[in-house]
């Protein structure tokens, strides 16, 4: 990999680092998401880098894929279980991770058992090592916590303005001899619940990404798609960083349009099937003999 890239990789993981120790800092009862959303991505700006994809704040039985709408009131709760998954990219070279928090103290097992799985991963992956060989041990320390991986949530690999290559390593134990090449770099992210360890798609959906042109009838989608163009390229955006476009029903019917055209493609919020609570543990790292972590 050449120096400027993987010196990119690192100064997007660098302001990755401080931007999640303020995020985390924040999460306690009363702060409201809507807030805390807004404070990580100017700060994101603010020390240089850009954002790879909406913060992801999504509490309890949500997965992932929660950002705060436009005018969100939500606030944080006692006993909330808080994912913080962010995204900052230099050059478009991203870092992606995320970290659990309790309010409260509780389901620290299952905080436990993400993180320890991903920590395990850093230490045995090598270049060549299969995605089965990996997914299998993520299982195993997932399960020696008594908890259940989420068999349908994957770690991916990255590149550059692209948060989701097509290299995958399923939570849950697969069989495949694809072996992992020297100089990928991975979103390696572990999530762990008590339940049956499967998400399905909720709703609303608050983050999109751009997928294909089509044609479209009305002017605001025309103009969302001029913004995606210029700002946000092949990395998903936020529904709430379209306010100014148009009042917020206008909003909505573009979005479904474009979304309904196959222009857009919508990141549901993803709900653990038994609404069991779940915790997600994620670093990037970039496969080498002495594997980098980015985000640590
Ligand atoms: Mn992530
Ligand atoms: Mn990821």
């Amino acid at each position: 990999m050449k120096k400027e890239v993987i010196e990119n990789y690192k100064k997007a993981g660098q302001i990755h680092k401080e931007v999640r120790d303020f995020g985390v800092k924040q999460i306690k009862e009363g702060t409201k998401l809507l807030e805390l959303a807004e404070k990580i991505e100017k700060m994101i700006k603010d020390k240089g880098g850009e954002i790879a994809f909406p913060v992801n704040i999504s509490i309890d039985d949500i997965a992932a894929h929660y950002t705060p709408d436009i005018d969100d009131k939500l606030t944080f709760k006692d006993g909330d279980l808080v994912k913080l998954d962010i995204g900052v990219h230099v050059d478009g070279y991203i870092a992606d991770a995320a970290t659990t928090v309790s309010i409260g103290g509780q389901d620290k097992v299952l905080i436990k058992a993400s993180k320890d799985a991903v920590d395990k991963v850093i230490k045995e992956i090598r270049p060549g090592k299969t995605v089965g060989e990996i997914s299998s041990l993520i299982e195993e320390v997932v399960v020696s916590h008594g908890v259940n991986p989420i068999r349908n949530l994957a770690g991916h690999s990255v590149g550059q303005y692209l948060q989701h290559g097509e290299l995958s390593i399923p939570n849950g134990k697969i069989p495949s001899d694809v072996p992992i090449p020297e100089d990928t770099v991975l979103g390696m992210e572990v999530f762990t619940t008590r339940g049956e360890g499967w998400v399905k798609e909720s709703s609303p959906t608050l983050i999109y990404m751009f997928k294909q042109m089509a044609p479209v009838r009305m002017r605001e989608s025309r103009k969302i798609v001029k913004k995606v163009f210029e700002e946000y390229k092949t990395l998903p955006f936020a529904k709430r960083w379209l306010k100014n476009v148009t009042t917020p029903l206008r909003l909505h019917m573009a979005l479904r349009e474009l979304e309904n055209r196959g222009v857009l493609y919508g990141y549901a919020p993803l709900r653990e099937k038994s609404e069991s609570k779940v915790a997600q543990h994620e670093e990037t790292i970039v496969v080498q003999d002495k594997p980098i972590v980015t985000t640590r």
